[in-house]
């Protein structure tokens, strides 16, 4: 029998291990940090305190996964956004008209996110959890991964054996590291900067106004001084909206008040800021600055059999362009597909899954990337003239059903129809 160990339990991480056991394997998830009892933020996930929406493509493939997480996430308060019908969209170009796309966006707290999405994938009794557990390292060599150092609620660390090893650790992950313990080569990284700074705060919505509100969005404007500035607002359970500004280098928003709300305010539209003043603030701002899109290559490197990546420890895209739990969706349902092509989880197949999950992650990468060209400070080259052509065609759709729908359908990652066995 196989036995697999998943590092980290985050979105990736219990979305990876719920395939593996569905493939027959015995899981082991070695998570650093410890749940919370309810839908709450925790220290692992610093990001949860900000801004989470899952796009089209990520909603469908966590269906595709966990069938019912969707209506598990509605019936908690969780909000359905149609694009752009169900939403208020100020591009560089202008607002957008209000066209029917099929394109939505599941918007809820990460913590509530998190805790449906876990609490279906470790259903069914052959996930085993560890809280408070901390990996180390790796153990093997170049050629075969055979398990990790642990080291549990701060003791000292222990050895576990396992056939597969897949690293769910997310934008920090330290695998490059441990892997070159072993005398595997360097993984190749690419970092793209905007300089892209959140300050996010959560509201009480005013009575009436709480479940019918569209997602806002306001976009940076093209040349309008301010570089990179922008806002959104989404409703969230339990009557609550939460607010998250943006801003590039010279022109972050303030982690505090009165900065916070005089930012909104001037914006390209105060629509933010007078919804603002009509909610009651809950809790302090929270500041956020670890945006660059990084990118570890380790499909190009002669990896190990029995390792493999997934999620923000691939492709961590801008958070901005809110890709990165689909990445990890999508990610999760490839690798789905691959073992039922494979006929079950063969380590000595680690090196194609890999590359499968890169290729998966590559669309938002690209896409990103050609986007944050316009404010990187970056060590590779965007395809020339992505962001020019990104603009011609924003202003194009902002009044045509057809490009609206084409671009709305890129942004929320959905696949063409071929690949789509179902589609809520
Ligand atoms: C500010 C911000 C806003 C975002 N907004 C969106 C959005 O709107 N939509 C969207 O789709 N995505 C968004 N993202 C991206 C999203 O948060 C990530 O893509 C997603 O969390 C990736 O999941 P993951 O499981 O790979 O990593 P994570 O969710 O980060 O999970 C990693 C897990 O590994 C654990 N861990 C780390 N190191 C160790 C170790 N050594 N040993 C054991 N456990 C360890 C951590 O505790 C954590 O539980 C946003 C990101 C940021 C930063």
């Amino acid at each position: 029998m196989t036995t697999a160990i998943v590092l980290g339990g985050g979105f990736a991480g219990v979305l990876a291990a719920a395939v593996l056991a569905r493939h027959g394997g015995d899981v082991l998830v070695a998570e650093g940090d410890r749940y919370p009892s309810g839908p709450l933020p925790r220290r692992g996930l610093p990001q949860a305190r900000h801004s989470h929406v899952l796009v089209t493509g990520g909603a469908r493939a966590l269906e595709d996964l966990l069938p019912g997480t969707l209506e598990a996430l509605y019936a908690r308060g969780a909000h359905r956004r149609g694009l752009t019908g169900d939403a208020l969209i100020l591009s560089a170009e202008g607002w957008f008209g209000r066209h029917d796309t099929g394109a939505y966006l599941v918007s809820c707290t990460r913590a509530l996110l998190d805790q449906v999405v876990r609490h279906r994938a470790l259903a069914g009794g052959r996930v085993t959890v560890w809280q408070d557990a901390r990996v180390l390292a790796l153990t093997g060599d170049a050629a075969r991964v055979t398990g990790v150092t642990i080291s549990r609620a701060g003791g000292p660390p222990e050895t576990v054996e396992a056939d597969l090893v897949v690293d769910a650790t997310g934008r920090r992950s330290k695998a490059p590291r441990w892997l070159a313990g072993l005398g595997v080569p360097e993984v190749a990284e690419t970092v793209v900067s905007s300089g892209l700074a959140y300050a996010t705060r959560l509201y009480r919505a005013p009575e009436g106004l709480a479940a019918g509100l569209p997602a806002i969005m306001i976009h940076p404007g093209a040349a309008d001084g301010r570089p990179g500035q922008g806002a959104t607002l989404f409703p969230v359970e339990d009557d609550r909206w939460v607010v998250t500004l943006t801003g590039t280098r010279g022109g972050e928003p303030p982690a505090r008040e009165p900065g916070f709300t005089a930012f909104a305010r001037r914006l390209r539209s105060p629509v933010v800021a007078v919804l603002m003043a009509a909610a009651t603030p809950l809790g302090r701002v929270r500041p956020y600055r670890d945006t660059a899109n990084r990118r570890r290559f380790f499909e190009r490197t002669p990896l190990p059999e029995g390792f493999l990546a997934i999620g923000d420890a691939v492709v961590a895209v801008n958070p901005v362009y809110s890709h990165g739990m689909s990445i990890a969706a999508l990610g999760a349902l490839r690798l789905d597909r691959e073992l039922t092509r494979h006929g079950g989880v063969k380590p000595s197949r680690t090196p194609e899954l890999q590359a499968a999950v890169a290729e998966v992650a590559d669309p938002s990468w690209r896409m990103a990337i050609g986007q944050d060209s316009r404010y990187a400070v970056r060590d590779d080259a965007p395809p020339a003239g992505t962001a020019a052509a990104r603009s011609l065609l924003s202003r194009a759709t902002l009044t045509s059903p057809e490009l609206a729908t084409r671009l709305f359908h890129a942004q929320t990652l959905i696949a063409p129809a071929p690949e789509r066995e179902r589609t809520p």
